[in-house]
């Protein structure tokens, strides 16, 4: 079958090659894939910043963010031909942590767990896979045209869970939300707040195309000048770049006892000067916490599934701005002014027949 791979570690080999079916030692939920999200990890681990190979082989098949339905699971498992499911990206370390015990392999203490299309594991980006039951997730059958936007979905339920849980630390009252970054991350992370009733602010730098559209249409307010200059000072900030101006600017701009959380990965190396003395100074004298969050463990899948079937389809939708075929998977990985999430598309299988419009 065909399975789009790299060899971590060297930049450029993103290919498609010849796979081996997965075999029935894999798990016994086999799973046909229909589409497959692309987000930044991915071209960071086609630039060979990241990533790793299974053990013993030499590549990697990429791909995360996924969507497929089961082809064949075993009675009992509570999963049955036909249905509509997510892998989970984390698996938990083989010698469990205290964390991944407790099912928490998104706080994993010990670095040991797997990521499918990222650490160690197989990814979706192939035409079939294999798993256990309690490797995925099973998504309403409505969800089928926006599934695969559950894995980014899923990391910002986990950081509103956060800030909501921190929140509970003293009185908690919140009423107005920054995110910054208007990609698919902040764009879900803007959909969560609008959702909890917030008052939401969206800033990027982008003036035109469909981002400013797409929060206003949420209910919520875009900016396109810099947080310091909006004047907002948030009680909530979910920071989705990981552009350290950016984190810098989200550090500085906040209310009293504000509950900021960060979740861009950023790049490493450069220098920027900061007066750490005035950073520390407004985080205690303003009760500040500034948290990092990675990751999803299944109660995040539950909650980021509950938000999809929330929200309105049709604006769901409009997020999925392109949907390649995987064949022509270097088209996928252009940068285009107006995408916004890029989904390789599995759906016709190899003899062209669409199930998935
Ligand atoms: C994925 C996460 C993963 C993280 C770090 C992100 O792109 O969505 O599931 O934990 O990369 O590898």
């Amino acid at each position: 079958m065909r399975a789009l791979t790299v060899t971590p570690g060297e930049k450029n080999t993103l290919r498609l090659r010849d796979i081996a079916e997965p075999s029935a030692g894999e798990g016994q939920v086999l799973v046909e894939v229909l589409a497959v999200g692309l987000c930044g990890t991915d071209s960071e681990i086609i630039a060979a910043e990241y990533g790793e190979a299974p053990p013993g082989q030499d590549y990697l098949v990429l791909g995360h963010e996924n969507l497929g339905r089961v082809l064949d699971a075993p009675s009992g498992s509570g999963l049955a031909a036909g249905d509509l499911v997510v892998g989970i990206v984390r698996r938990p370390d083989p010698e469990p942590c205290k964390a991944c015990a407790a099912g928490e392999w998104d706080m994993c203490l010990n670095g040991k767990y797997t990521e499918h299309g990222i650490k160690g594991l197989h990814g979706f980006a192939r035409e079939r896979w294999r798993a256990d039951a309690q490797a995925m997730v099973k998504l309403d059958p409505g969800l089928e045209d926006v599934g695969v936007l559950l894995e980014p979905t899923t990391i910002v339920a986990k950081a509103w869970e956060q800030i909501n849980r921190i929140g509970q630390r003293a009185f908690f009252d919140p009423h107005t939300a920054v995110v910054t970054g208007a990609g698919p991350v902040g764009l879900l992370a803007a959909l969560l707040g609008v959702q909890q009733g917030l008052d939401v602010h969206v800033f990027d730098i982008v003036k035109e195309g469909p981002k400013p559209e797409l929060v206003r249409d949420l209910g919520a307010t875009y900016h396109s000048e810099p947080l310091p200059e909006s004047g907002i000072k948030p009680n909530i900030l979910v920071e989705c770049t990981g552009v350290t101006p950016v984190v810098l600017d989200a550090l500085k701009c906040r209310a009293q006892e504000a509950i900021t959380c960060l979740t861009g990965v950023s790049g490493t190396g450069k220098q920027t000067p900061v007066d750490v003395g005035a950073l520390n100074r407004e985080e205690v004298l303003m009760n500040g916490v500034v948290f990092g969050s990675v990751n999803a463990n299944r109660r995040h899948y539950d909650a980021g599934a509950q938000a999809l079937a929330k929200a309105d389809r049709a604006w769901l939708r409009r997020l999925i701005s392109r949907r390649v075929p995987l064949e022509n998977f270097g088209e996928a990985f252009e940068r285009r002014t107006d995408d916004v999430k890029v989904v390789l598309d599995l759906s016709r299988g190899t003899d062209g027949g669409s199930s998935h419009a």
